[in-house]
């Protein structure tokens, strides 16, 4: 069998080097048939020269592709899962917090005959706040939405070819990672590891970032909040009709008095809120449709091994996804 390891790289010039070494390390000693798939996501540091070099010293096991720009994780994951030609594919990070010694493991549960092979990371070493921010995201998202995610389990995991080719066969433009392995389904295993620090460069993640992920994972999957939507107006409006009738009834019989304006303004304010927070929860929606009409390839590719097979064109089986809307996968 042949396996595929599919590694995006974004300013990883300062790790990459150490990665390669390391991954083929296990792989030498592990006797398989393997490929390694660089995807260059547009880096601004010398990680594209890296990588010409190493295609350049191990030609027959050493693929890359390098974007036009930063496309984002997600269409660099999709690269490099539509050139890898492996009968497994192993999703994993530049910056070795995905430790290579796992692939072993990851093997031999393949070999038992499982799909996806899932690398979950525990949560040391994270700072208790996001920890538990994180803990009460899952909860809330997942009796939420209609796929499952599960903490600590992203984008570190081996696919047979069967997912892989399921995974390629979903042509969306916003690709939310997490909740399309998840989709897919099939024989799934999941195995857990310590959380290993960036061995060196740094995180793309800013909380900002992490913030808009978890909206793209509430979203994703499902209609439901604008169902809350609805259910929310349905509960105003009534409570309105309700303290209208008492604003009526104590007119009625006490007479009009003149307070109540930090009620109406309170009121007022509040609703206002609501309506934005609607407004902007339909216009992502509208949005998302947007991108997807649009039918944009996912990235553009300026240079690669050559060896490469092109990647599909963007109608062939996967529509679009660009960059700057196109979630990013953890
Ligand atoms: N990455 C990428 N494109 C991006 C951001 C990140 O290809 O726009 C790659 C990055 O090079 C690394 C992996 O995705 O191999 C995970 O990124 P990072 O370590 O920044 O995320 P974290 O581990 O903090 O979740
Ligand atoms: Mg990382």
């Amino acid at each position: 069998m042949k396996l595929s390891i599919v590694v995006p790289c974004y300013n990883e010039e300062a790790v990459i080097g150490r990665f390669d070494d390391q991954l083929r390390a296990v792989l030498d000693r592990l006797a398989v048939e393997y490929e390694l798939c660089y995807v260059d996501d547009g880096s601004r540091d010398g990680t594209l020269p890296r990588l010409r070099a190493l295609a350049q010293q191990h030609r027959s096991t050493t693929r890359y592709l390098s974007f036009s720009r930063n496309f984002g994780k997600e269409a660099a994951m999709l690269a490099g899962l539509r050139a890898a030609t492996g009968d497994a594919v192993i999703l994993m990070d530049a910056d070795l917090q995905h430790p290579p010694g796992l692939v072993e493991k990851m093997l031999d549960l393949y070999q038992l005959g499982h799909d996806q092979v899932i690398a979950r990371r525990s949560r040391d070493g994270d700072r208790r706040l996001r920890t538990a921010l994180s803990r009460l995201y899952y909860r809330a998202v997942n009796t939420w939405i209609d796929v499952e995610l599960v903490d600590g389990a992203g984008d570190f995991r081996l696919l047979s070819r069967k997912a892989v080719d399921a995974l390629l066969a979903l042509p969306e433009y916003n690709r939310f990672s997490k909740g399309l392995f998840s989709w897919i389904g099939f024989d799934t295993v999941t195995f857990d590891y310590r959380n290993a620090a960036r061995e060196a460069g740094e995180t793309k993640w800013r909380f900002g970032s992490l913030v808009n992920y978890g909206i793209d994972g509430m979203i994703s999957f499902n209609c439901r909040p604008l169902r809350a939507a609805i259910y929310a107006g349905l509960s105003l409006a009534t409570l309105a009709a309700l303290y209208a009738c008492w604003v009526i009834g104590a007119a009625v019989a006490g007479g009009v008095t003149a307070p109540g304006y930090v009620t109406l303004v309170a009121i007022i304010a509040g609703l206002g809120g609501l309506q934005m927070v609607m407004l902007g929860l339909i216009g992502e929606y509208i949005g998302r449709i947007y991108y997807e009409t649009k039918r944009r390839p996912h990235f553009l590719v300026k240079e690669s091994d050559g060896a490469a097979p092109a990647p599909a064109p963007a109608h062939a089986s996967a529509p679009p996804g660009t960059a700057a809307a196109a979630p990013r996968s953890r």
